[in-house]
């Protein structure tokens, strides 16, 4: 046995490798160790135990023709480019969320309900502000109170892990971490290395476990699990559930401030708890404060607003005191702490359970053992045992998967590993696939699976001989027993129809109906492709793409070119029989770009001129899709079709639309419709197009509706994405179409893919968000998958889970590169298990919950009326947080809000899903608009949907000028504006500069090049580019917020009180908004209502 002789000399692989050379194992003669697949996709066709139910996943359709477009489109000028880069809508995949929606009855209707009841505020608050992001307080006392019980500050933490007993006790085996679950002993890393940083332990590190600061009360209060005992049962194995760096320590009663008055969690509990707090009366309406009556309404400005801007009023003598804005958990400060806390180290992944930094913190990943949270993130690291606990808790157990996500160039991508002709090893039950988690028994012989628990063989060309800790002794030099994610080389068995595909192929399909050809689209678009040709995408360091490309135009018949290298000029084959679409030439329509360019180059200097007089105003748009399909189809390979379409296709042919869009049906039982495609056409089209492994990227640009809805169906429904330009001039949109064509252009992406989420027993994948095709429950087809796009997976139990043995996700992708290799990508993830929802509450990613809470609303209004939707948003978000207070928080008065640590940004969060676009439009939002985003948000991984549920809005002049790091962002409130300042905001799709009125003059010289603030030109898109530090300095952060996102911010200069600076207050979320969105304050005194109301 000589396996390891060609193992690398460096075991913990220190460079990428395309393909792990020690791997090749061909020569052994052994049988693979599991039967070989059968057919089509063997790789997912093994019996799948415990999968059940089929829920039909389509879309109810009712395509309601509703006559003429409403006038409000017209209330969307073209220049409002806010929402014109919005614009399209998907597909329901999966099970109807009808269920669901219905469940949650009862909430009451927000808007309308009267606010809840005023939580004044005690003297004896302290600011919420630069409290210890309560990130230390305690577990139990992770309690985060609005009212009368702030939590003292304790001193700032650095990463601290948790109490010393709690990891003492962690795991009987690895007595000196307790990180290492079961598969790490021996060759790992030094402590130091993953334990966390000593350096940076707290000196409240060795203070007593938190329970010593905590009385339980003696009896009939709330359940106290698992912070009165000793040890956390749920801790026994693994990863040190307590020890989150996130989630520690508490603060010692000795910071309070004096004269702080204690009425909850954080302090050191009296005896004498009660509902009468000193100091504080329990208010007829329940909330807490000093005896002071409830105040009028929350409409107008908190004291000490500011007075500019639309809100001007009178200063309000001696206004009533009400929430402070700053007496609230604020995002830029939870945000801020996690960055300091957790961005200097490494996120090391060998500990099982581990909550990851924030989105929003910079920071590395070493790979060792689970999958980077670039690749998963879960809603809660620590999954209740049952179903029982976790319906109690209502907290969705959701994993947000991005397989093939891009990595700073300082993480290796994953490893290739080539197992020759047997293929990958798997499970012979389960087919799950060898990864570190597998129990090597009988001396090595054989395996035992994580997921299923199969004994299995293991095949000679595999066989190793364990350590005298039961571990493969080759385990380090071996990717997939030791790292998170890593590739297999697929075999033929994996292939469709047995063959080894061949590479893929670009299809450009460029509309030249009058529209296009007049905004200037078909010139700049053929003059781009010129050169972006020769930036295919290719694999590792290949001197050419495999990639050949096509060329097609159309509007009511379509145009297909020969462009064969042996032409002198390309010629031109007109279809006009669009009914029954087919390909009219196979050799010389798909080439390589090298071969056939002087033809390519001839071709794209044609196009606009022999469209330049065109009168066709009518386009045909699903006979185009057939078309490309076809020709993929034509020449046996998967691919892309990159179209580029202008208008509602009312041309006589299959998918032809009409304009059914009508805003009568906001707030309606109809609203639904306007969110679903108008006719099954496209729905059957994309079914097609998957098979084929035909991927459509859709580029729009549209001078009125054009019904998103339906459009995007094919896209979404194939893996593609949508880009919107509406009213596309040249000379204001080029940068930005042109920025997005040229990254969606270059970015890899897999082809003809499917993924499987394998779960370990007792919990299984029930329901998936994004964008791709099911046809059965299990396995998500994805014509194609870029590196940009999510899957969003809920769990349910089926089963009790285990707290020793934790939870395993394991997330195998099937795809083919592009160089036409076939693969398989593997995530595999361990989680712990929690017997006490404590644990669970401490350890939950409140930006995932907000991505997958988003995406099930918005594939929600597919079926429910929008309210329905919001309230039941509403009604979960108090069961989650009502649940908390019950049974994890220590008593206090009603009269308190308590959130858990992890979730105290919960509320402001969620109030921007509600107020969206999609939930909540405001006048200006056209039906198109909500369609887009509503499809957008559907693959948006957790730091998109993030910034663009709750933009960044950065103050410009307040930071020296020379700083070179981004300055600080301020909450999204108009209170936080200074007229005498500017801004940028940013959300991931839009980009405001605003400019107060009061700016200095040399501020507005140097950056606008004007003498006054009255000569900036409002609407401005691009800023002069002019040389004094401060212009620099802008233009630089505006580079470098674009870079940061993955489509193109377009930039716009708002100044204050000016008429667009409507459209910048729209993304102000934390304000009441002008479509009747609640302030962040409001809603959460109605949260506080609806919790209360729970508890009664
Ligand atoms: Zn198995």
């Amino acid at each position: 046995m000589n396996v390891n002789q060609s193992a690398p000399p460096v075991p913990p692989f220190g460079q990428p490798q395309p393909v792990y050379p020690g791997y090749h194992q061909s020569s052994y003669g052994g049988q693979p160790g599991s039967t070989a697949p059968p057919t089509h996709y063997g790789a997912y066709n093994g019996p799948v135990p415990g999968y059940q139910e089929t829920l039909a996943p389509g879309v109810s359709r009712a395509p309601p023709s509703l006559g003429a477009p409403p006038a409000t489109t017209a209330q969307t000028p073209c220049g409002q480019a806010a929402y014109g880069q919005f614009g399209q809508g998907d597909v329901q995949n999966g099970p109807s969320s009808t269920v669901q929606m219905q469940r949650l009855s009862g909430s009451q209707p927000f808007g309308s309900a009267p606010l809840a009841p005023v939580v004044s505020q005690p003297t004896v608050l302290q600011p919420y502000g630069p409290l210890p992001t309560s990130s230390q307080v305690t577990a139990q006392l992770a309690g985060m109170q609005i009212s009368g019980a702030m939590a003292p500050a304790p001193p700032t933490l650095g990463l601290g892990y948790g109490p010393p007993t709690s990891l003492a006790s962690a795991s009987g085996s690895f007595p000196n971490s307790g990180l290492y679950g079961s598969y790490s002993q021996g060759q790992a890393p030094p402590l130091s290395q993953t334990q966390g940083h000593p350096g940076a332990q707290p000196p409240q590190r060795s203070a007593p476990p938190q329970a010593s600061s905590f009385t339980p009360p003696a009896s009939g209060g709330p359940r106290m699990p698992s912070m009165s005992g000793p040890l956390l049962p749920g801790q026994g194995f693994g990863g040190p559930p307590v020890s989150q760096p996130n989630h520690v320590s508490s603060p010692p009663p000795q910071v309070l401030p004096p004269g702080t008055q204690m009425t909850g969690p954080p302090g050191p509990p009296p005896p004498m708890h009660s509902s009468q707090q000193p100091g504080y009366q329990l208010q007829q309406n329940g909330s807490f404060g000093p005896g002071r009556g409830p105040q009028p309404n929350y409409g107008s400005p908190y004291p000490g607003a500011p007075t500019f801007g639309s809100q001007p009023g009178p200063p309000q003598p001696l206004p009533p005191k009400r929430l402070d804005p700053d007496a609230i958990p604020s995002p830029i400060q939870v945000i801020e702490d996690d960055r300091n806390n957790r961005g200097s180290e490494p996120f090391v992944t060998g500990v099982r359970g581990q909550v990851p930094p924030l989105v929003t913190t910079n920071f590395l990943v070493k790979d060792q053992g689970n999958a980077s949270p670039r690749y998963i993130r879960c809603t809660s690291y620590n999954i209740p045992c049952t179903s029982d606990m976790a319906k109690q808790a209502q907290v969705p157990l959701a994993a947000v998967i991005k397989p093939l996500a891009r990595l700073p160039p300082e993480e290796a991508s994953p490893y290739v590993v080539d197992h020759g002709e047997s293929g990958p090893l798997r499970c012979n039950r389960c087919k799950a696939y060898m990864c570190p988690f597998m129990q090597f028994i009988e001396g090595g012989r054989r395996f035992q699976c994580c997921f299923c628990s199969c004994i299995n063989d293991v095949p000679p060309q595999y066989f190793q001989h364990l350590d005298h800790t039961g571990k493969r002794v080759d385990a380090y030099d071996r990717p997939e027993l030791s790292l998170g994610s890593y590739e297999f080389l697929a075999t033929v068995d994996y292939c469709k129809n047995n063959k080894f595909p061949s590479p893929p192929a670009f299809i450009f399909m460029i509309d030249v109906s009058y529209n296009a050809i007049r905004s200037g689209l078909v010139r700049l678009l053929c003059e781009e492709l010129k050169s972006l040709l020769d930036c295919l995408p290719r694999e590792g360091r290949a001197e050419e793409s495999a990639i050949r490309v096509g060329f097609v135009t159309y509007n009511k018949v379509l145009h297909f070119y020969n462009v064969k290298s042996s032409l002198a000029q390309p010629q031109m084959m007109v279809v006009s029989d669009v009914a029954d679409m087919f390909v009219p030439l196979l050799d010389g329509f798909l080439v390589n770009v090298n071969e056939s360019r002087a033809v390519i180059t001839s071709l794209l200097d044609q196009i606009p001129e022999m469209f330049a007089d065109t009168r066709e105003t009518e386009t045909v748009f699903a006979p185009v899709i057939q078309a490309g399909m076809e020709a993929l189809k034509a020449a046996e390979c998967a691919g892309k079709l990159f179209l580029f379409h202008t208008s509602l296709p009312i041309a006589e042919a299959p998918g032809k639309l009409k304009n059914r869009d009508d805003r009568k049906l906001i707030n309606t039982d109809k609203e639904k419709t306007l969110f679903q495609p108008q006719t099954g056409a496209y729905q059957t089209l994309a079914k097609e197009c998957v098979a084929q492994g035909c991927c459509v990227d859709l580029f729009l640009f549209p001078n009125q509706y054009v019904d998103v809805a339906t459009l995007c169906v094919v896209p979404q429904l194939t893996g593609g994405s949508v880009y919107k330009y509406a009213c596309f001039q040249v000379e204001n949109d080029q940068e930005r179409f042109l920025s997005d064509l040229r990254r969606d252009v270059q970015k890899v992406v897999g082809f003809d893919a499917v993924m499987r989420v394998r779960t370990s027993t007792g919990i299984r994948a029930v329901d998936f968000f994004g964008a791709f095709y099911m046809s059965n429950t299990t396995d998500v087809e994805l014509a194609g998958l870029d590196g940009d796009k999510t899957v969003t997976v809920e769990f349910k139990h089926d089963d009790r889970l285990n707290e020793e043995s934790g939870a395993l996700l394991q997330c195998a992708l099937l795809y083919t590169s592009c160089a036409g290799q076939r693969r398989l990508r593997i995530h595999n993830l361990a989680l712990n298990c929690c017997t006490q929802l404590a644990d669970l509450y401490r350890n939950c990613e409140t930006d995932t919950l907000i991505n997958y809470m988003a995406k099930f609303a918005y594939r929600g209004v597919l079926n429910s009326p929008v309210k329905t939707v919001r309230d039941a948003l509403i009604t979960q978000c108090a069961q989650i947080l009502a649940c908390y207070r019950k049974n994890c928080a220590s008593p206090s008065s009603a009269g308190q809000l308590i959130l858990p640590e992890c979730m105290k940004l919960l509320p402001v969060y969620l109030n921007c899903v509600l107020k969206s676009d999609v939930l909540q439009p405001g006048a200006e939002v056209t039906t198109d608009d909500r369609a887009y985003v509503r499809q957008l948000v559907t693959s948006m991984d957790v730091a998109e949907t993030n910034v663009f549920f709750y933009p960044r809005l950065l103050p410009l002049t307040k930071s020296p000028i020379e700083s070179t790091t981004e300055p600080p962002a301020v909450r999204a409130s108009e209170e936080r504006l200074s007229d005498g300042d500017i801004y940028l905001l940013e959300n991931g799709l839009n980009l405001f500069l605003w400019v107060g009125a009061s700016v200095q003059q040399g501020v507005v010289q140097s950056l606008f090049s004007v003498s006054s603030f009255s000569q900036i030109t409002s609407g401005l898109s691009i800023l002069p580019v002019l040389d004094n530090p401060l212009s620099k300095k802008v233009r630089g952060l505006v580079d470098s917020l674009r870079a940061q996102r993955s489509r193109y911010m377009k930039l716009i200069v708002v100044k204050q009180e000016d008429k667009l600076e409507m459209l910048f207050k729209h993304f102000l979320v934390e304000d009441k908004s002008l479509s009747g969105g609640a302030s962040y304050v409001d809603f959460l005194c109605h949260m506080h209502k609806e919790i209360r109301q729970l508890l009664s």
